[in-house]
Order: C-alpha cells, then sequence, then structure tokens
C-alpha cells in the first residue's frame, strides 16, 4: 500500500508513520515526488489492516497498490525516475546512447570503438567482460583484463562505461571498473543474483529475459529496487517468438506499456533483437518514435572478424551515419539526440 502524505505534514509526522511501519515488521520506502511525498509499505500487508493509517496525522490517504510490483509501479511513483551514470542522465528529453562492442576483444580495438562512438554521439560505452554465451566452447571474454581496458576507454574519451555481470562473485572486480551494472537477459530471472544487486553502489540495466513477460520483467526490478537500490534502466531486447528472419522479436510496444506501468526508464538494444545490421538503424528510428529514453547499439571495429556477434554489430562509420539520420527522429517526438 502507499501512504500519501498531505503538503503540510511536518517531518515530526512523518517520523511517527515510518516509526508505526517499521513496529509491524514492515519496510517503509520514502519517495518525495515533485506535488507528494508518499510512503510505500513493503511487506505482508496483513501486519498493517488493523492499524487505522489513514487517521494518523499528516496522512491524506492511504491506498493500496494493485499491481503486483510495487517501488517499480507508477502506482507508487508518479514521476518519472532519472537514473545518472556518472553525470549522464537516463530518462530526461535527451535519448542516451549506448555503444560500443558485444566483448571487449583488447586494448586497441576498445580505445578505437570508444573514440569513434564517442565522436559520433554516443553517452555511454558498453563492452563485454564475462560474455554468456550459448557454448561453452565459445570466447567467454577476457574478464578483468577487459574491465581494464574500458576503464582506459572512459578515461580517455570520458564516456561512463556499462558491462555485464553474471556471477555475484565477480561484484567487487564489476564495482571497481564499471558506472553501470548489465545483467543480462539470462540473468533476470536470477533472483539470488538481483538480491545481491540492493548493496551495489551502481545503477543497473536490466535487461528483459527473451521468454519474459513485462509482468515479470518488473518483478525483477522489484527484487532490486527493493533491495535497496533504485537506479534501474530497463532494455527490452527482443523476446523468442516463432518468427526466424530476426534472431529475437523486438517487442516496442512494450516501452509505452512499460511506461504507463512504471517510472523507471525504458531503453531498446535493437542488435539484439534483430541479430541483423541492416535492420539497427529502423529499429533505431521506431523505438525513440514510440518513447524509448535511450538505445544500446552494438558497433565493432571491423565486424567481420568479430569474436562475438558480428553480424548484428554496425562498424564505426555506419554507426556514424545512422547517428546523423537519428536526430531528426528525435526532434520529431520533442526529444534530442
Ligand atoms: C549483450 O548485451 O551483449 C548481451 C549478451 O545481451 P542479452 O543479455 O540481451 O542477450
Ligand atoms: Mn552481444
Amino acid at each position: 500500500m502507499i501512504i500519501v502524505l498531505k503538503a503540510t505534514a511536518t517531518e515530526e509526522q512523518k517520523r511517527h508513520i515510518l516509526e508505526k511501519i517499521e513496529s509491524l515488521g514492515l519496510r517503509p520506502h520514502v519517495s518525495v515526488g515533485v506535488k507528494r511525498t508518499v510512503i510505500g509499505v513493503i511487506g505482508p500487508e496483513d501486519a498493517v489492516r488493523n492499524v487505522p493509517l489513514a487517521a494518523f496525522p499528516g496522512v491524506e490517504t492511504v491506498v493500496p497498490i494493485l499491481q503486483p510490483f510495487k517501488l517499480v509501479s507508477r502506482e507508487f511513483k508518479e514521476d518519472d525516475t532519472i537514473v545518472t551514470v556518472r553525470g549522464v542522465e537516463i530518462g530526461r528529453k535527451k535519448i542516451v546512447v549506448m555503444a560500443g562492442p558485444c566483448s571487449v576483444e583488447g586494448r586497441d580495438m576498445l580505445l578505437e570503438v570508444a573514440t569513434h562512438v564517442s565522436r559520433a554521439g554516443a553517452s555511454l560505452l558498453r563492452g563485454g567482460a564475462f560474455k554468456p554465451r550459448t557454448s561453452p566452447y565459445s570466447f567467454q571474454g577476457l574478464g578483468e583484463n577487459a574491465l581494464k581496458c574500458l576503464a582506459e576507454a572512459r578515461e580517455k574519451t570520458g564516456l561512463p562505461v556499462v558491462t555485464e555481470l553474471m556471477d555475484p562473485r565477480d561484484i567487487p572486480l564489476i564495482e571497481k571498473y564499471a558506472d553501470m551494472v548489465q545483467i543480462g537477459m539470462r540473468n533476470m530471472s536470477n533472483f539470488a543474483l538481483l538480491r545481491e544487486l540492493g548493496a551495489l553502489k551502481k545503477p543497473i540495466l536490466l535487461k528483459r529475459g527473451n521468454m519474459a513477460t513485462i509482468n515479470e520483467l518488473l518483478m525483477s526490478a522489484e527484487y532490486i529496487v527493493s533491495s535497496g537500490n533504485p537506479n534501474v534502466v530497463l532494455c527490452e531486447r527482443g523476446i523468442r517468438t516463432f518468427e526466424t528472419q530476426t534472431r529475437n522479436t523486438p517487442d516496442l510496444i512494450s516501452v509505452p506499456v512499460i511506461k504507463q506501468l512504471s517510472h523507471l526508464p525504458v531503453i531498446v538494444d535493437p542488435s539484439h533483437a534483430t541479430g541483423r545490421r541492416d535492420l539497427i538503424e529502423p529499429l533505431c528510428r521506431a523505438a525513440i518514435a514510440i518513447g524509448a529514453d535511450g538505445l544500446l547499439v552494438e558497433v565493432h571495429p571491423d565486424p567481420e572478424t568479430a569474436m562475438s556477434d558480428g553480424p548484428q554489430s554496425l562498424a564505426p562509420d555506419q554507426f556514424a551515419d545512422m547517428m546523423r539520420g537519428l536526430a531528426s527522429v528525435a526532434r520529431a517526438v520533442g526529444r534530442e539526440l
């Protein structure tokens, strides 16, 4: 449930309510909005059923949250959440483009891509250090060496870096080097891992599982936020359907649906959604038009030789051309690139 406070509620009244909730063994989450402050009460609501919270001084109203997800729901927080990654804000007017190779394959290639995507207007550098590969015999990523390359590329370009975490044992390493932590589609439902992210003081990029519903994605985000980390960006990266022309089927309508249901920012990954270089630009255009807050695009200096996801990677000049074209789409829907 959420407790909506009166505009005139005092700090003392607020503290009294928070103490009452905690004394019942429940966890209060305070959200200070532009228009009002609300307290989310998370936990088994039976405990408060007989407590007349609506009669407490300073309380305007008590409303149940009907959705199964609570803290990430629009019901709990009306205003859009802005997630800040080393100064880059996700969820405002500017479309935030994250670009870089699927895997960091070495220092030189990463510095080359980083320089190109930065010049072309990307705001974040992506690159995998720990790769979730379908085959155990495929390239698994360079681990800490890749993280060091990402840190060097950040130094050189100023771009914050986002990289995937798969194993909770790697948290100290990722914490040391990354600015944003990606949870890939395969781990979207790894609830033990998601709980660990509460203590991580880094924003999270949570990708939708390829077999996950929108509600399941939001429940996974709820795991992270309820564990103590409110900085979550959601990513639509395509789902598995009967269609085989594309690697996955981009479910673009999830963007406005999620925005109705949740206050969290949403970005689209056209690379994994299609698996095809020629479809990246059309999908980016559609993603911006439908309201995405950002894009995650794979770029490789020489896609033909990429150690992972070459067929869906753009070459640097293709990426730069695409970015020029996307600016007018952004303008047409009141955004900027
Ligand atoms: C990736 O971003 O490189 C990746 C593996 O993505 P996903 O988890 O969406 O497949
Ligand atoms: Mn990839």
